[in-house]
Parts: structure tokens; sequence; C-alpha cells
């Protein structure tokens, strides 16, 4: 006979004893018959329910049907009746379900016994036969990221032009990211790059100050240092400017940077390269046009635009004026020009013997050109239904 909670008429605390004395006897008879998950769900279920679970009637007929009197006595005992259940419900909750296909004798005898043992972790042995016609576990491929996708597109291109790859660290100091590159102290250009300095360096000369890198350039300063000219590298990597997060801001960006430097290298070679390098990204029918721009480090100074690749350089588009390319027909996507020759000053190059050319470009900008998409934040996120699409 199944137990039920009894209404009591008598409070007195033996025969309160009793009747708790009882209610834990049952309990203990049926956590012991718990053999399976859906018996601990049903044993969990009458016990616990909110809706006539046995706790919620040990409350609403001893506690709350209790005189003024009995109250506390009362009480303190639901309290320990309820602590107990707890524990017996949470104490019988098997811990795995171990589905054992097949004839594998020799593992079941061991589970076997760690299931009717009273302690360790209970372990419910499911016998299933074997289904070959299930399907089977699917493990998704991974990726690449859109950005590492880009920035990995970007560098072939260079390398394939001969040049190769240089990394610097992120965490710059002044003299790196500003002073070799021509941004003397209290030069108006630094203000175009919200800088993020690392806190407690007041004490330091300002130009072993560190900050986090805003540009990819100063590599470019650290392998002239290394190496003489010839000189041909692309520099890939993150960078990170003070900006607040919208739809094309981002404080985290990616870029890559180029660097030529030899002799007789002339503008016409930094057109010519930036010409294919467009072409290359973004399809042979992409021309380029160069308007000038002002970067310390570059005299002269270039923006590179490209034909809108949405309109193709018509400037409408379903007719309608074009959205991508605010009906201009062109998209402006990096900086450039020829390498100061105060720059080389740094470095130690003869100014008067070679000549180069730089330019820097973002990845995420030319990612979401290549890929549509409408928002910086999206790269970022780390939403998978985002990045699979890359697959
Ligand atoms: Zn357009």
């Amino acid at each position: 006979m199944a137990y039920t909670v009894p209404k009591l008429a008598d409070y007195s605390a033996e025969a309160l004893d009793k009747a708790v004395a009882k209610l834990l006897s049952a309990l203990e008879t049926e956590a012991a018959a718990v053999a399976s998950e859906s018996d601990w769900n049903t044993f969990r279920d009458r016990w616990l329910a909110r809706k006539n679970g046995i706790l919620t009637l040990v409350n609403d007929l001893w506690l709350k049907a209790a005189p003024k009197d009995a109250k506390r006595e009362v009480g303190q005992r639901v309290n320990e009746v309820k602590a107990r259940v707890e524990e017996r419900v949470a104490g019988v909750k098997p811990e795995r379900v171990v589905s054992y296909t097949g004839s594998g004798a020799s593992v079941i005898p061991k589970l076997a016994v760690a299931a009717t043992g009273t302690s360790g972790p209970r372990v419910i042995i499911e016998e299933r036969p074997l289904d070959i016609t299930l399907p089977g576990i699917r493990r998704p491929m991974g990726a690449e990221h859109p950005v590492i996708k880009t920035m990995n597109e970007i560098v072939s291109v260079f390398r394939n032009l001969g040049y190769s790859v240089e990394e610097g660290p992120e965490i710059e100091t002044d003299y790196y990211n500003f002073e070799a590159l021509n941004f003397p102290p209290n030069h108006p250009a630094r203000d175009t790059q919200d800088t993020i300095f690392i806190a407690g360096q007041e004490s330091k000369p300002l130009r072993d100050r560190l900050l986090l890198r805003t540009h990819t350039s100063p590599v470019q300063i650290r392998t002239m240092e290394k190496q003489r000219p010839p000189v041909r590298v692309v520099c890939p990597g993150k960078v990170h400017r003070n900006d607040a997060p919208d739809a094309t801001h981002s404080p985290i960006f990616h870029q890559v940077e180029g660097l030529a430097v030899d002799t007789n290298i002339t503008f016409c070679d930094l057109k010519g390269t930036l010409d294919h390098a467009m072409k290359a990204l973004f399809g042979s029918s992409v021309k380029t046009r160069f308007y000038p721009s002002f970067f310390p480090f570059t005299e002269p100074s270039a923006d590179v635009q490209i034909s809108c690749i949405f309109c193709g350089g018509k400037g409408t588009r379903d007719g309608g004026p074009c959205r991508n390319c605010k009906a201009s027909g062109w998209i402006e996507l990096l900086g450039c020009g020829m390498v100061d020759p105060n720059v080389y000053r740094f470095v130690n190059y003869d100014s008067k013997k070679i000549s180069g050319f730089a330019f820097g470009m973002g990845v995420e900008r030319i990612a979401i050109l290549k890929y549509g998409v409408d928002d910086i934040q999206l790269f970022f996120q780390g939403d998978v239904r985002f990045l699979e699409q890359f697959g």
C-alpha cells in the first residue's frame, strides 16, 4: 500500500515523531526501488512536485493546519523532512546511463556491481540492440573565419608578386608606432588615431611608453632595421583603436601593410602593384584611381579608390542610386604613398640612393565588400550561424 500523507489530529512531540518516522521509512523504501531514469522521474515527481507532491502535502496538511502553539515544533520537523527528501531524491539520481550493445559480457558485471552498490555514483545499464541503420554522429567541419580568410587572400596576392610576410608585436612602443613613422610628439596626425595606451608609464620617456598598435606600420620600421634594401614585405595583423563599436567601427580590426624599398622605385610601380592587387581581389574589370591624401610617413600620399563592384562603377543600380558607393561609382579602399625620406633616417637607409612605397588596407573593410556583410560587429560576435556561411 503506497504511502499517503495523513492529516494530524495530535500535535504532541511523540505523535509528530511517529508521523515523521513513517514518512521517512516510506521514502527509504521507494528510494531503494529506483532502478532506471524513468523510475527516478516518477520518484522525484511523487515527492517533490509542486502540486500534490508529498512535500507540498506535508506543508499543507501538517504545517498550515497546525494550531498556533504547535507551529514551531511542526515547522522544525517539516524542514528536516524537506532536507531529507531532497537529499534522497538527489542521491538516487542515476549519474549516467551506459548504453550497452551486443554481448560484451566482460564489461557488464563490473558496472552491475556499481549499480547495486550503496555508495558511489549509481550507474544504470540500458541494454540496446545495435542498430546499424541509425544515422551516424555528424561532426561539422570547421571553417576559416572570414577575416582570416580575407587576410590570407590579400597576403597570397602579394606573395605571388614576391613579397615575404613579416609580423610584429601588438603591444608597441610610442617610438615604433609613431615617432619612427614621422609622427613627432604633439603632431596633430596622432589625434586621428585614437590610441589605447598602457597605464602607469608616466615615469618612462615618451618614446618607450607602451600602447596597443594603431596600425601595422611599425612592422615596416622593424623590418628595415633588420635588413638592408631591397625590401618587399607584407605585414598582416591585428590593430587597436579607441573607437566606439558600430556598423563600420570596431576597437579591434586587422590590417595588411605593404612595403617595397629598392633602387629606382617610383609612383608608377606603386600604382601598377595596387591596380594588379585590386584586380586579383575583386575581379579583372575593377578599375582603380588615386586621390591625393596625407600620411606622415609617406610623401606624396594617396587614397586608392576602386570602381564600385556593386554597380560596376555606374553609380546607379536597379533604377536608383547605388547605396554602396553613394552613387559616386567609386569606393575608397586603402591608403598608400611613397615612403617619406624622413622615415629612412630612423633606419639608416640612404634616401639619396633608394626609394620605396608603402600601402595599408583594412581587412574587415575588404571582407565586408567581398562578402556583402553589412555590419563589422558580425565578425567579432562569434555567432556560428554567421560564421558557418563561410565554410
Ligand atoms: Zn555603386
